[in-house]
């Protein structure tokens, strides 16, 4: 239980019981991925959809001007809306509300992620050749142990793969040196990765200023998955439907006004 708490959430078997639950299900049969990326899956919906997609811009406030919102980006751009949706953790966003909106404080677990290209060393590991080492290696709760898990990515050939690790601090060069043996190329990225999980928990808003203002990703406090997020983005979006168009949230909706998410640039999966 332990190795799937921290494969999933990077966190010990201190989480809720659901969140617990729900590692138990990543870790069994019967998950999957998109072949070629999930970023497809985003990708995809976006495709078609009727929006107008911004990449590479970033809204750094939220003001309630009476009717609307207005959006402002870090390219100096000012969008007006009205109906706004969050749909990133607040928990380490700048982004400004005006007036304040009331978030209960939450802490984002980090997951260091680092990608390597070489291979595993064997005597890191107690063996005589790497081809002994498991394609997954999960980790327990023992503060000896610099990672949660090891795994191979991409094989291509017995001497050349890639490997994604994780970790709840940065891999050195050094300690990442003695667990490779050869080591070709590394990419690194620090996720601010899911809620740390502390039951009861304490959820954020659905509603942020009980007016036309949505927020996604307070639902992460239950779990944090690319399925209940799409649960939660749905259910939002049918409350948009019943409490801005005022229709019955079980039929599409054919009326065109303006709604706009803070969170339009997309974003591969590790
Ligand atoms: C290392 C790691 C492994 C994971 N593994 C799995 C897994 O195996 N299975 C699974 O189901 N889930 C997994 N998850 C969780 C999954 O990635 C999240 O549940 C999912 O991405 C949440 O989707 P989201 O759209 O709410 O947020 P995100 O995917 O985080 O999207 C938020 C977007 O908002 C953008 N943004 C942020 N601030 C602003 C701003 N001010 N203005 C405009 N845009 C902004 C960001 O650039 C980003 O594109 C994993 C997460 C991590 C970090």
């Amino acid at each position: 239980m332990q190795v799937t708490t921290r494969v999933n959430y990077g966190q010990s078997v201190d989480i809720s019981g659901l969140a617990g639950a729900v590692s138990l299900a990543g870790s069994g049969r019967g998950v999957w991925a998109v072949e070629g990326g999930n970023w497809q899956m985003a990708a995809g919906l976006i495709n078609i959809s009727d929006v107008e997609l911004h990449l590479h811009e970033e809204i750094d406030s939220i003001s309630y001007l009476g009717a609307y919102y207005e959006l402002n980006s870090t390219k100096g751009n000012a969008y007006s809306c009205e109906v706004t949706v969050v749909a990133t953790p607040l928990d380490e966003s700048s982004i400004q509300f005006s007036p304040p909106v009331s978030v209960p404080a939450r802490q984002l677990q980090h997951t260091h992620a680092t990608f390597v290209r070489g291979l595993v060393n064997p005597v890191y590991f107690g063996v005589k050749a790497a081809s002994e080492i498991p394609e997954l290696v999960a980790t327990i709760e023992d503060p000896r142990l610099p990672f949660t898990s090891i795994s191979i990515l991409k094989c291509y050939n017995e001497t050349d793969m890639t490997y994604k690790v994780f970790s709840r601090q940065a891999m050195t060069d050094a300690l990442l040196d003695s667990i490779f043996s050869v080591r070709k190329e590394t990419v690194r990225i620090n996720w601010g990765a899911y809620p740390h999980y502390k039951a009861p928990e304490k959820f954020a808003p659905f509603i942020l200023d009980g007016k036309h203002l949505y927020y996604v990703n307070a639902f992460e406090n239950a779990a944090s998955t690319m399925e209940t997020s799409a649960v939660a983005a749905e259910n939002i979006a049918r409350l948009i439907l019943s409490r801005f168009f005022g229709k019955d949230s079980s039929c599409p909706s054919d009326t065109k006004r303006t709604s706009c998410s803070s969170a339009e640039a997309s974003r591969s999966d590790a």
